[in-house]
């Protein structure tokens, strides 16, 4: 049976499974409006990607909640 891969939205490699990856993102558009107006879509990515494009000012606390 073949293995589903992930690729990463940011850098576009493969993403191996290690103690932090593969991660999701769900982008969930028109949030302030009714549901049947909404729209999801689930990316995959490494969290070091997702890490370098967030603003260093939102608080990323998955890192520390793996390590424990
Ligand atoms: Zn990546």
């Amino acid at each position: 049976m073949k293995e589903l891969g992930f690729e990463c939205c940011f850098c576009g490699e493969s993403i191996e499974s290690n103690k932090t990856d593969p991660c999701d993102i769900n982008v969930l558009i028109n949030i302030d409006k009714q549901k049947d107006k909404q729209y999801n879509q689930t990316f995959y990515c490494h969290l070091m990607c997702f890490k370098k494009v967030i603003t260093s000012r939102v608080p990323l606390y998955l890192e520390h909640l793996v390590s424990e």
